[in-house]
């Protein structure tokens, strides 16, 4: 069915929320996170220190990280200088070129790392044609940006069938 494409392997509510030891043992050794809405949210320039927090301990746990956004230079450097992860910017979502090389840059194969984002047809589509496992979090706060927005209606109808097959809603 074509709807399966943008359905995230797992969905959760939150990033901090991720089952990490089920992660690992699944040999998943990258997480590659969007920004907007999944990790901060869009119109907040900078990470807090529960992010900050988190991002640290998902690095002693030995994953590797890479920030991965569609949005510009200057929203994803200052939002990473923080947390000083490889960090790619007009990144082309759901186009999954720019992802391979942050990964080939990692030394990992996308089939070891998991793709964490709040949008079905970019972070969904892309995580699944790159080969990597793509989780789902609620966006964070509903303001978006326009053309976010928009899809916002189609992505509604995408999910309502994915959470009615799965029994979540
Ligand atoms: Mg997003």
């Amino acid at each position: 069915m074509i709807l399966e494409r943008f359905f995230p392997d797992l969905y959760i509510s939150s990033v901090y929320e991720l089952p990490l030891e089920q992660l690992r043992a699944m040999g998943i050794r990258g997480l590659v996170f969007d920004i907007d809405n999944t990790i901060a949210p869009f119109d907040v320039a900078d990470p807090d220190e529960k992010l900050i927090a988190y991002f640290a301990r998902l690095r002693e746990m030995g994953f590797r990280l890479v920030i991965l956004s569609n949005n510009n230079k200057e929203r994803v450097s200052r939002f990473n200088a923080p947390l000083k992860t490889l960090a790619v910017y007009k990144a082309g979502k759901p186009g999954y070129k720019k992802m391979h090389l942050a990964l080939a840059k990692l030394g990992l194969d996308p089939s070891e790392a998991a793709l964490v984002g709040d949008q079905v047809f970019t972070d969904m589509w892309c995580g699944h044609r790159g080969g990597l496992y793509s989780i789902m979090t609620a966006p964070i706060c509903n303001r978006d940006q326009l053309v976010t927005k928009v899809k916002r209606g189609l992505e509604r109808q995408v999910m309502k069938v994915y959470f009615r097959r799965n029994g979540l809603k």
